[in-house]
């Protein structure tokens, strides 16, 4: 399978907090060869590759974000509850799929017309629980019976993938579908390369509802050292003032020194920062306001020297986001050269801060 496909499979699989099957299996699939394969309690699915140096795990969440069916009106409206962080202003009008008992229903979050809003309608942004989505209601058809749909149903955009030229790529769920392709992408790159460490390639589940399948994960393998692979931030709106703002579409890979769950561990990110500069791999350092699976894996046990690492994405959390093929070459190319230079020595180093 050719990398593009790869994208396509990873981000037109349904896969909302909780429901990460499917993306579970394509991970599973794509991890063939690449070492052993197994899956944690929660559906978290771990690829390891032996060694005796010490253990690195890279996690990259399998999560979207999306919905989940909370009532049925009698009109046969669904009434949805978000999984995950959503702006109500990204979703009227939006296209979505139910996943009801093994059947996609596609359906719309409705609102009405501009010639039926009053003047200050058009001016509010609906509260969540106001939001429905409409699966074909009509007069005579009974939605509940007709097509089985039931409150606990899962929800996710619809939005095909799509190539927009210039090596960029339009997609749902690439948050963080796009990690998942890292981690895939290292393992197979790595299986191949000498080095002395133990690698333990993780796609997590629930991530987008609070780090969840991190934890677990992080109990399975017992690692030295995390890292988490996702999507960072791009700042680049109309208008934005080029000098200051790094965090750009082709402006290299992310290294976060501050996320709202997690200060990493400073001797890590500067050995990584030192490794972008020598091997002249272009990068930027930003901060998120939100989690990173690492949030949770540095609190395992005594404690764990972790670093979030990013490919940056315009427009996450909605229904159409954008990356850049070359800042994902960038991640791969700069963990691979981490692996290649991390040992018991060097962890020593980190340890002893
Ligand atoms: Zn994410």
């Amino acid at each position: 399978m050719s990398r593009i496909e790869l994208f396509k499979e990873l981000t037109d699989a349904f896969g909302p907090s909780g429901y990460e099957t499917e993306v579970a299996g394509i991970m599973k699939k794509n991890f063939t060869g690449c070492g052993s394969v197994k899956m944690d309690k929660l559906g978290s699915v771990i690829c390891t590759q032996e060694g005796d140096g010490p253990k690195i795990m890279f996690a990259a969440h399998m999560d979207e974000i999306g919905f989940i069916v909370q009532s049925i009106t009698k009109e046969g409206y669904l009434r949805i509850l978000p999984i995950g962080g959503w702006a109500e202003m990204m979703l009227l009008g939006q296209r979505v799929i139910v996943r009801s008992n093994g059947k996609d229903i596609p359906g719309v979050i409705g609102s009405k017309p501009v010639h039926e809003l009053k003047e200050e309608e058009r001016k509010k942004i609906p509260e969540f629980r106001d939001l429905y989505v409409d699966v074909g209601v009509s007069m005579g058809f009974d939605v509940k019976e007709a097509l089985k749909i039931r409150p606990g149903d899962p929800v996710v955009p619809y939005s095909p993938f799509a190539s927009l030229g210039n090596s960029l790529f339009l997609a749902k769920a690439w948050d963080d579908r796009i990690g998942c392709a890292v981690i895939l992408e290292l393992a197979n790159k790595l299986k191949n390369l000498p080095h002395p460490n133990s690698l333990h390639f993780v796609g997590t589940t629930q991530e987008e509802v609070g780090l969840r399948g991190a934890q677990t994960a992080a109990s399975v393998v017992n690692p030295d050292i995390a890292f988490a692979i996702d999507v960072s931030l791009c700042r680049e709106y109309p208008g934005f003032v080029e000098k200051e703002v790094t965090e750009r579409l082709k402006g290299g890979v992310a290294i976060l020194f501050h996320d709202m769950t997690m200060i990493p561990n400073t001797k890590l990110r500067d050995f990584v920062i030192n490794i972008a500069e020598e091997k002249k791999i272009p990068f930027h350092l930003t901060s998120v306001r939100g989690g990173y699976d690492t949030g949770r894996i540095h609190l395992h046990n005594i404690g764990v020297p972790s670093l979030a690492i990013g490919v940056p994405a315009r427009y996450i959390h909605s229904h159409a986001g954008i990356i850049a093929e070359d800042d994902f070459e960038n991640a791969v190319k700069l963990l691979t050269e981490v692996v290649l230079k991390l040992d018991n020595q060097k962890l020593n180093e980190i340890l002893n801060s």
